[in-house]
Protein backbone atom coordinates (compact mmCIF):
# COMPACT_ATOMS: atom_id res chain seq x y z
CA UNK A 1 0.00 0.00 0.00
CA UNK A 2 2.75 1.84 0.52
CA UNK A 3 1.12 4.73 2.96
CA UNK A 4 2.44 5.89 6.29
CA UNK A 5 0.67 4.93 9.48
CA UNK A 6 -0.90 7.74 11.29
CA UNK A 7 -0.18 7.30 15.49
CA UNK A 8 -2.55 9.97 16.61
CA UNK A 9 -4.97 12.43 15.05
CA UNK A 10 -3.04 15.55 15.80
CA UNK A 11 0.13 14.23 13.49
CA UNK A 12 -2.40 13.56 10.47
CA UNK A 13 -3.13 16.50 8.79
CA UNK A 14 0.54 18.15 8.55
CA UNK A 15 1.29 14.26 7.12
CA UNK A 16 -1.81 14.39 5.06
CA UNK A 17 -0.22 17.63 3.64
CA UNK A 18 2.33 15.77 2.27
CA UNK A 19 0.66 14.02 0.29
CA UNK A 20 0.43 15.14 -3.99
CA UNK A 21 -2.80 16.39 -4.69
CA UNK A 22 -3.83 14.52 -7.99
CA UNK A 23 -4.95 16.76 -11.14
CA UNK A 24 -7.61 15.37 -13.13
CA UNK A 25 -7.15 14.90 -16.43
CA UNK A 26 -8.07 17.16 -18.38
CA UNK A 27 -6.66 16.36 -21.94
CA UNK A 28 -9.39 15.83 -24.27
CA UNK A 29 -7.91 12.96 -26.42
CA UNK A 30 -11.42 12.62 -28.81
CA UNK A 31 -12.89 14.55 -31.01
CA UNK A 32 -15.64 16.93 -30.48
CA UNK A 33 -19.01 15.49 -32.27
CA UNK A 34 -20.52 17.09 -34.90
CA UNK A 35 -24.10 17.10 -34.14
CA UNK A 36 -25.27 19.60 -35.84
CA UNK A 37 -27.02 16.85 -38.28
CA UNK A 38 -29.12 15.60 -35.27
CA UNK A 39 -29.72 18.33 -33.34
CA UNK A 40 -33.44 18.92 -35.07
CA UNK A 41 -34.73 15.52 -34.09
CA UNK A 42 -37.37 13.77 -35.85
CA UNK A 43 -40.16 13.50 -33.45
CA UNK A 44 -40.65 17.28 -32.65
CA UNK A 45 -37.89 17.67 -29.98
CA UNK A 46 -34.81 18.65 -30.24
CA UNK A 47 -32.30 16.06 -30.38
CA UNK A 48 -34.84 13.54 -30.00
CA UNK A 49 -34.58 11.04 -32.81
CA UNK A 50 -37.18 7.75 -32.20
CA UNK A 51 -37.67 4.79 -34.59
CA UNK A 52 -40.17 1.93 -34.50
CA UNK A 53 -39.60 -1.12 -35.44
CA UNK A 54 -42.77 -2.89 -37.24
CA UNK A 55 -42.66 -6.08 -34.60
CA UNK A 56 -43.76 -5.42 -31.52
CA UNK A 57 -40.67 -5.06 -28.78
CA UNK A 58 -39.47 -2.91 -25.74
CA UNK A 59 -39.06 0.30 -26.16
CA UNK A 60 -35.39 1.39 -25.28
CA UNK A 61 -34.37 4.94 -24.83
CA UNK A 62 -30.20 5.51 -24.96
CA UNK A 63 -29.71 9.17 -23.62
CA UNK A 64 -26.33 11.35 -24.10
CA UNK A 65 -24.78 14.02 -22.81
CA UNK A 66 -27.21 14.34 -19.83
CA UNK A 67 -24.23 16.67 -18.48
CA UNK A 68 -22.59 18.62 -21.13
CA UNK A 69 -19.21 17.94 -21.28
CA UNK A 70 -19.49 14.13 -21.53
CA UNK A 71 -19.17 13.98 -25.11
CA UNK A 72 -18.06 9.70 -25.28
CA UNK A 73 -21.72 9.18 -25.22
CA UNK A 74 -22.80 11.90 -28.05
CA UNK A 75 -20.35 9.92 -30.56
CA UNK A 76 -21.47 6.48 -30.09
CA UNK A 77 -25.40 7.95 -30.76
CA UNK A 78 -24.21 10.17 -33.54
CA UNK A 79 -22.18 6.73 -35.15
CA UNK A 80 -25.67 4.99 -35.02
CA UNK A 81 -27.74 7.62 -36.60
CA UNK A 82 -24.69 8.25 -39.07
CA UNK A 83 -25.34 4.09 -39.89
CA UNK A 84 -28.67 4.08 -40.19
CA UNK A 85 -29.13 1.75 -37.27
CA UNK A 86 -32.96 0.79 -36.63
CA UNK A 87 -34.21 -1.22 -34.14
CA UNK A 88 -36.08 -5.08 -35.52
CA UNK A 89 -38.49 -4.89 -32.63
CA UNK A 90 -39.94 -2.44 -30.45
CA UNK A 91 -38.83 1.35 -30.64
CA UNK A 92 -35.27 2.62 -30.38
CA UNK A 93 -34.82 6.16 -29.45
CA UNK A 94 -31.92 8.41 -29.15
CA UNK A 95 -31.50 11.82 -26.79
CA UNK A 96 -28.79 14.75 -26.82
CA UNK A 97 -30.16 15.76 -23.49
CA UNK A 98 -28.51 18.67 -22.23
CA UNK A 99 -27.70 20.17 -25.81
CA UNK A 100 -27.54 23.89 -24.09
CA UNK A 101 -24.44 23.04 -22.20
CA UNK A 102 -22.83 20.82 -24.71
CA UNK A 103 -22.78 23.89 -27.11
CA UNK A 104 -20.67 25.71 -25.14
CA UNK A 105 -17.74 22.93 -24.81
CA UNK A 106 -14.63 24.24 -25.13
CA UNK A 107 -11.91 21.32 -25.40
CA UNK A 108 -9.37 24.30 -23.32
CA UNK A 109 -11.60 24.30 -20.79
CA UNK A 110 -13.53 21.03 -20.55
CA UNK A 111 -14.50 20.99 -17.22
CA UNK A 112 -16.96 24.31 -17.28
CA UNK A 113 -19.78 22.83 -19.39
CA UNK A 114 -21.33 20.08 -17.64
CA UNK A 115 -24.39 22.11 -17.19
CA UNK A 116 -26.01 25.68 -17.77
CA UNK A 117 -27.46 26.18 -14.11
CA UNK A 118 -27.88 23.25 -12.52
CA UNK A 119 -26.81 19.97 -12.53
CA UNK A 120 -29.23 17.78 -15.07
CA UNK A 121 -29.13 14.49 -13.19
CA UNK A 122 -30.47 15.77 -9.91
CA UNK A 123 -33.94 16.82 -11.21
CA UNK A 124 -35.85 13.31 -12.08
CA UNK A 125 -38.46 13.99 -9.16
CA UNK A 126 -42.23 13.92 -9.92
CA UNK A 127 -42.32 17.05 -7.72
CA UNK A 128 -39.49 19.02 -9.39
CA UNK A 129 -40.77 18.19 -12.95
CA UNK A 130 -44.42 19.20 -11.65
CA UNK A 131 -43.09 21.98 -10.45
CA UNK A 132 -46.14 21.68 -7.94
CA UNK A 133 -46.33 25.30 -6.46
CA UNK A 134 -42.41 26.51 -6.84
CA UNK A 135 -42.10 30.26 -7.64
CA UNK A 136 -38.48 30.20 -8.71
CA UNK A 137 -38.31 29.95 -12.30
CA UNK A 138 -36.68 26.98 -13.63
CA UNK A 139 -33.14 26.25 -14.70
CA UNK A 140 -32.29 25.26 -18.13
CA UNK A 141 -32.22 21.70 -17.18
CA UNK A 142 -34.67 21.87 -15.22
CA UNK A 143 -37.06 23.04 -18.33
CA UNK A 144 -35.14 20.51 -20.72
CA UNK A 145 -35.73 17.96 -18.71
CA UNK A 146 -39.17 18.25 -18.32
CA UNK A 147 -39.52 18.68 -22.33
CA UNK A 148 -37.93 15.21 -22.41
CA UNK A 149 -40.43 13.43 -19.76
CA UNK A 150 -42.54 12.02 -22.39
CA UNK A 151 -39.93 10.20 -23.86
CA UNK A 152 -38.56 8.93 -20.55
CA UNK A 153 -42.20 7.96 -18.94
CA UNK A 154 -42.56 6.27 -22.16
CA UNK A 155 -39.56 3.29 -22.04
CA UNK A 156 -39.53 0.37 -20.70
CA UNK A 157 -35.89 0.70 -20.65
CA UNK A 158 -33.13 3.32 -20.20
CA UNK A 159 -29.54 3.52 -20.74
CA UNK A 160 -27.47 6.75 -19.91
CA UNK A 161 -24.35 7.31 -21.11
CA UNK A 162 -22.11 9.06 -18.86
CA UNK A 163 -18.10 9.27 -18.09
CA UNK A 164 -15.65 10.82 -15.59
CA UNK A 165 -13.47 12.71 -14.32
CA UNK A 166 -11.36 11.30 -12.55
CA UNK A 167 -9.28 8.24 -12.99
CA UNK A 168 -11.82 4.94 -12.52
CA UNK A 169 -12.65 1.81 -14.04
CA UNK A 170 -15.93 1.71 -16.00
CA UNK A 171 -19.03 0.48 -13.88
CA UNK A 172 -23.35 0.27 -14.28
CA UNK A 173 -24.88 2.09 -11.61
CA UNK A 174 -28.46 0.02 -11.80
CA UNK A 175 -29.89 2.23 -8.73
CA UNK A 176 -31.76 0.32 -5.66
CA UNK A 177 -33.89 -2.10 -7.74
CA UNK A 178 -32.99 -6.01 -7.92
CA UNK A 179 -34.51 -5.46 -11.69
CA UNK A 180 -32.16 -2.79 -12.54
CA UNK A 181 -29.41 -4.93 -11.33
CA UNK A 182 -30.44 -7.84 -13.39
CA UNK A 183 -30.53 -5.55 -16.21
CA UNK A 184 -26.85 -4.27 -15.45
CA UNK A 185 -25.72 -7.94 -14.83
CA UNK A 186 -26.81 -8.77 -18.18
CA UNK A 187 -25.29 -5.88 -20.15
CA UNK A 188 -22.06 -7.19 -18.88
CA UNK A 189 -20.20 -4.32 -20.34
CA UNK A 190 -18.47 -2.68 -18.14
CA UNK A 191 -18.31 -6.01 -15.88
CA UNK A 192 -18.48 -4.00 -12.42
CA UNK A 193 -22.28 -3.17 -11.67
CA UNK A 194 -22.49 -1.01 -8.58
CA UNK A 195 -26.51 -1.00 -7.04
CA UNK A 196 -26.82 2.57 -4.87
CA UNK A 197 -29.72 4.70 -3.41
CA UNK A 198 -28.59 7.86 -5.39
CA UNK A 199 -27.35 11.45 -4.10
CA UNK A 200 -28.76 13.55 -1.42
CA UNK A 201 -28.21 16.41 -3.84
CA UNK A 202 -31.34 14.84 -5.86
CA UNK A 203 -32.45 12.35 -7.51
CA UNK A 204 -30.68 11.02 -10.93
CA UNK A 205 -32.96 9.77 -13.90
CA UNK A 206 -32.49 6.50 -12.80
CA UNK A 207 -34.01 7.39 -9.03
CA UNK A 208 -37.00 8.67 -11.33
CA UNK A 209 -39.94 6.96 -9.44
CA UNK A 210 -41.20 5.03 -12.57
CA UNK A 211 -37.46 3.59 -12.48
CA UNK A 212 -37.03 3.23 -8.34
CA UNK A 213 -40.40 2.03 -7.62
CA UNK A 214 -39.73 -1.92 -6.45
CA UNK A 215 -42.59 -2.94 -7.82
CA UNK A 216 -42.96 -1.19 -11.55
CA UNK A 217 -41.44 -2.68 -14.61
CA UNK A 218 -39.64 -0.12 -16.40
CA UNK A 219 -35.65 -0.58 -15.90
CA UNK A 220 -33.07 2.59 -16.38
CA UNK A 221 -29.07 2.27 -16.01
CA UNK A 222 -26.37 4.17 -15.81
CA UNK A 223 -22.87 3.72 -17.60
CA UNK A 224 -19.92 5.27 -16.32
CA UNK A 225 -18.01 4.65 -19.73
CA UNK A 226 -14.72 5.86 -18.10
CA UNK A 227 -12.47 8.89 -18.36
CA UNK A 228 -14.75 11.98 -20.31
CA UNK A 229 -12.10 12.14 -22.97
CA UNK A 230 -10.88 8.95 -23.54
CA UNK A 231 -10.90 7.40 -26.41
CA UNK A 232 -11.81 3.88 -25.03
CA UNK A 233 -14.37 5.54 -22.83
CA UNK A 234 -16.14 5.72 -26.75
CA UNK A 235 -15.33 2.46 -26.94
CA UNK A 236 -17.02 1.05 -23.93
CA UNK A 237 -19.98 2.51 -23.85
CA UNK A 238 -20.64 1.69 -27.92
CA UNK A 239 -20.30 -1.62 -26.46
CA UNK A 240 -22.35 -1.37 -23.54
CA UNK A 241 -24.62 -0.02 -25.73
CA UNK A 242 -24.31 -2.65 -28.27
CA UNK A 243 -24.90 -5.49 -25.77
CA UNK A 244 -27.95 -3.94 -24.56
CA UNK A 245 -29.61 -3.86 -27.81
CA UNK A 246 -28.70 -7.24 -28.70
CA UNK A 247 -30.28 -8.30 -24.80
CA UNK A 248 -33.51 -6.88 -25.99
CA UNK A 249 -33.29 -8.35 -29.56
CA UNK A 250 -33.15 -4.80 -30.86
CA UNK A 251 -30.43 -5.79 -32.98
CA UNK A 252 -29.15 -9.26 -34.36
CA UNK A 253 -26.88 -11.19 -32.41
CA UNK A 254 -23.20 -9.95 -32.73
CA UNK A 255 -20.43 -11.16 -35.18
CA UNK A 256 -18.04 -13.61 -34.17
CA UNK A 257 -15.54 -11.13 -34.39
CA UNK A 258 -17.85 -8.52 -31.82
CA UNK A 259 -18.30 -11.66 -29.70
CA UNK A 260 -14.24 -11.63 -29.17
CA UNK A 261 -13.36 -7.90 -28.36
CA UNK A 262 -11.22 -7.32 -25.76
CA UNK A 263 -13.95 -5.51 -24.36
CA UNK A 264 -15.90 -8.49 -23.45
CA UNK A 265 -14.76 -9.26 -19.71
CA UNK A 266 -13.58 -12.85 -19.32
CA UNK A 267 -15.30 -13.75 -16.15
CA UNK A 268 -18.98 -13.21 -15.06
CA UNK A 269 -19.63 -9.12 -14.05
CA UNK A 270 -19.97 -8.33 -10.44
CA UNK A 271 -22.45 -6.73 -8.36
CA UNK A 272 -21.47 -4.70 -5.46
CA UNK A 273 -24.02 -2.86 -3.30
CA UNK A 274 -23.23 0.58 -1.74
CA UNK A 275 -23.54 1.07 1.88
CA UNK A 276 -21.58 4.23 2.94
CA UNK A 277 -21.48 7.88 1.03
CA UNK A 278 -18.54 9.67 2.77
CA UNK A 279 -19.22 13.04 2.97
CA UNK A 280 -16.56 15.61 3.29
CA UNK A 281 -17.49 17.62 6.51
CA UNK A 282 -14.49 19.97 6.81
CA UNK A 283 -12.77 21.80 3.84
CA UNK A 284 -9.49 19.77 4.46
CA UNK A 285 -10.59 16.38 3.79
CA UNK A 286 -7.48 13.71 2.25
CA UNK A 287 -7.00 10.47 1.08
CA UNK A 288 -4.24 8.55 2.39
CA UNK A 289 -2.87 8.36 -1.16
CA UNK A 290 -4.42 8.38 -5.09
CA UNK A 291 -7.05 5.58 -5.21
CA UNK A 292 -8.93 4.49 -8.16
CA UNK A 293 -11.99 3.97 -8.84
CA UNK A 294 -13.06 0.78 -8.75
CA UNK A 295 -9.84 -0.45 -6.50
CA UNK A 296 -10.85 -3.02 -3.45
CA UNK A 297 -9.30 -2.76 -0.48
CA UNK A 298 -8.57 -5.94 0.96
CA UNK A 299 -8.48 -5.26 4.95
CA UNK A 300 -11.18 -3.89 7.26
CA UNK A 301 -10.44 -0.83 9.33
CA UNK A 302 -7.95 0.39 6.51
CA UNK A 303 -7.38 4.19 6.93
CA UNK A 304 -8.17 5.66 3.66
CA UNK A 305 -8.63 9.25 4.51
CA UNK A 306 -8.69 12.02 7.48
CA UNK A 307 -11.41 14.44 7.20
CA UNK A 308 -10.25 17.09 9.51
CA UNK A 309 -8.97 15.11 12.33
CA UNK A 310 -11.81 12.10 11.84
CA UNK A 311 -10.33 9.31 10.49
CA UNK A 312 -12.08 7.71 7.34
CA UNK A 313 -11.43 3.44 7.40
CA UNK A 314 -13.00 0.77 5.60
CA UNK A 315 -15.62 -0.61 7.20
CA UNK A 316 -15.37 -4.24 5.93
CA UNK A 317 -12.94 -6.50 4.06
CA UNK A 318 -12.76 -6.35 0.18
CA UNK A 319 -14.41 -2.72 0.18
CA UNK A 320 -14.94 -1.38 -3.62
CA UNK A 321 -14.05 2.26 -3.55
CA UNK A 322 -16.54 4.09 -5.96
CA UNK A 323 -15.85 7.02 -7.90
CA UNK A 324 -13.23 8.76 -5.13
CA UNK A 325 -13.29 12.22 -5.83
CA UNK A 326 -9.77 13.09 -4.35
CA UNK A 327 -10.22 17.04 -4.39
CA UNK A 328 -13.97 17.23 -2.85
CA UNK A 329 -14.91 20.48 -1.33
CA UNK A 330 -17.01 20.70 1.94
CA UNK A 331 -20.79 18.99 1.93
CA UNK A 332 -19.58 16.98 -1.42
CA UNK A 333 -19.43 13.25 -1.79
CA UNK A 334 -15.85 12.67 -1.56
CA UNK A 335 -16.50 8.39 -2.27
CA UNK A 336 -19.03 5.85 -1.78
CA UNK A 337 -17.91 2.59 -0.16
CA UNK A 338 -19.56 -0.43 -1.66
CA UNK A 339 -19.69 -4.43 -0.67
CA UNK A 340 -19.53 -7.29 -3.41
CA UNK A 341 -22.87 -8.97 -3.21
CA UNK A 342 -24.65 -12.12 -4.57
CA UNK A 343 -26.42 -11.14 -7.75
CA UNK A 344 -29.97 -11.38 -7.84
CA UNK A 345 -32.01 -14.86 -8.43
CA UNK A 346 -32.62 -15.48 -12.12
CA UNK A 347 -30.00 -12.78 -13.73
CA UNK A 348 -29.20 -13.24 -17.45
CA UNK A 349 -30.48 -12.52 -20.41
CA UNK A 350 -32.72 -15.49 -20.72
CA UNK A 351 -34.70 -13.61 -17.86
CA UNK A 352 -34.86 -10.53 -19.79
CA UNK A 353 -35.77 -11.66 -23.08
CA UNK A 354 -38.92 -13.64 -21.33
CA UNK A 355 -40.18 -10.79 -19.97
CA UNK A 356 -42.59 -9.74 -22.50
CA UNK A 357 -41.73 -6.57 -22.94
ZN1 LIG B 1 -22.20 12.33 -15.98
Amino acid sequence: MGREPFSSPAAAPAAATMQQQPVPCTEVRIAVPDLDPWREGNSGLPGVWSFAADVPGPHLVVIALMHGNEIAGAHVLASWLREGLRPLRGRLSLVFANLGAFARFDPSDPTASRFVDEDMNRVWSAELLDGGGSTRSPSAELRRARALRPVIDAADMVLDLHSMLWPSDPLILSGATERGARLALAVGIPPLVVADQGHASGPRLIDYPRFADPRGAATAILVEAGQHWAPETVEVAAACARSLLHLLGLVAAPARKEKASPLRPAGPPRLARVTHAVTAAGSGFTFLREFRGGEVIARRNTLIALDGEEEIRTPYDDCLLVMPSPRVMRGHTAVRLARFVAPPPSAGPGDLAGSGL
